[in-house]
């Protein structure tokens, strides 16, 4: 055996840290065994653990999927780090590569290498340890090169002390937090990651892009907090959503739109949903192809749902720009009244009722538009999404059954 290509501390400590924290966990239980409240918190930590990879380490930092207040780049660089996954400048460095190549020898967890090698395998080799990082925007931010200069220790400070002692300081026990909440949560968020590699590349379906291994699966998307949708992913990688329905599983997209609700991220990018869905019909269309049952009245229903799903869109977008260029309108004339009430001082009492008649007049002539345009529109957008949802009902029968 060439042991010379194996990177031996990180093999080391890819095999020692569970194999021991699984042992001491086994110890501890039996001698001294745990209170119930640092199973808790391991638990907490560890789905805190597995969201800053997630949202920070790959939407956020290798994605650029969105944007985030420094303060929530700072607390996900700081859970981050306690997921022994590297520093977020080797983690984005790799991964761009492996959407750049992906299925081919230049992918660093190429999965035509086999499982183990997407898994795990890669991280043992020397070959894969010493990629040069290129990624020249995250190089320019002082915190990421800090984090990437000083990462050993302080993935042990907040990998293991952090937690051993919140633990100490919450439940009065040091080593009981060290082992559960440091090293098994490690063990056990670092499997959640390497899934992505190794499963969503074996496991589900490919619906928007049959020509890559990533696959789709709401198994491995419970798994993996939302990146089990990972042929989605692959085919549009900019989307700050893995799960695009509303329903499917997808805690990371949950917690960056919720982040964007309280203001701590904006500029959430996505995927119009025409180009979506022309991806869709353009791998069913190619399975269809193959049986040799592509007709002129198929391309000619690709091409009308592809008409409504545009339709649907532009009536969207008008929808809500009436909605906003109301608000406008009538927030202008209540400044209008106001500056008017302001400009006739004293005399405001004797032309009061007149004045109040007036804007109210207007203010219900504007209600009034608004509320039928509005109407109409939203009829227009039932009527265009009923007709849709027909045509995909008649798309999918040729799909299975042609
Ligand atoms: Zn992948
Ligand atoms: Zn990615």
């Amino acid at each position: 055996m060439n042991l010379s290509k194996y990177h031996l501390p990180v093999w080391i400590y890819l095999v020692l840290n569970p194999l021991i924290s699984v042992l001491l966990a086994a110890a501890y239980y039996h001698y001294v065994g745990f209170h119930a409240g640092i199973l808790v918190f391991a638990f907490v930590f560890a789905a805190l653990t597995n969201l800053s990879i997630t949202v920070g380490y790959h939407r956020l930092f290798s994605h650029r999927s969105f944007e985030a207040h420094p303060a929530v780049r700072f607390l996900l660089l700081l859970v981050g780090t306690s997921a022994w996954q590297w520093p977020v400048l080797k983690w984005a460095s790799d991964h761009r590569i492996h959407h750049h190549r992906i299925d081919t020898a230049g992918d660093p967890y190429d999965i035509g290498r086999g499982f183990w090698h997407a898994h795990m395998g890669w991280m043992f080799l020397r070959e894969s340890i010493d990629l040069p990082i290129r990624a020249p925007d995250l190089q320019k931010d002082a915190m990421l090169r800090f984090q990437e200069r000083y990462y050993v220790p302080l993935a042990i400070l907040t990998g293991y002390l952090l937690p051993a002692l919140l633990t100490w300081l919450m439940f009065g026990d040091f080593f009981g937090g060290l082992i559960v909440a440091g090293g098994i949560r490690i063990a056990l968020t670092q499997q959640s990651t390497f899934f992505i590699n190794s499963l969503c590349h074996y496991v589900g379906s490919r619906p928007y892009d049959a020509t890559i291994s990533a696959r789709d699966s709401w198994l491995m998307a419970i798994l993996t907090h939302g990146e089990g949708y990972h042929n989605f992913h692959h085919a549009f990688q900019l989307d700050y959503r893995n799960g695009i329905r509303w329903y499917q599983w997808d805690p990371t997209k949950w917690t960056i739109y919720l982040l964007s609700i309280v203001g701590a991220a904006k500029n959430l990018r996505t995927i119009p949903a025409e180009a979506i869905l022309r991806a869709r019909l353009q791998v069913d269309e190619s399975v269809i192809a193959k049986r040799g049952q592509i007709t002129d009245s198929l391309k000619g229903l690709r091409d009308k749902i592809l008409g409504a799903q545009k339709q649907l869109a532009k009536l969207t977008n008008e929808y809500s720009r009436i909605k906003s260029e109301y608000r406008e309108r009538k927030l202008q004339i209540e400044r209008d009244y106001r500056n008017r009430k302001l400009a006739l001082g004293a005399a405001y009492s004797s032309k009061k009722i007149e004045l109040q008649a007036e804007y109210r007049r207007i203010s219900e002539e504007i209600t009034d538009c608004r509320n039928r345009k509005i109407a109409e529109i939203r009829r227009d957008i039932k009527l265009t999404r009923i007709e849709l949802s027909g045509m995909l009902a008649q798309w999918k029968v040729h799909r299975s059954f042609a």
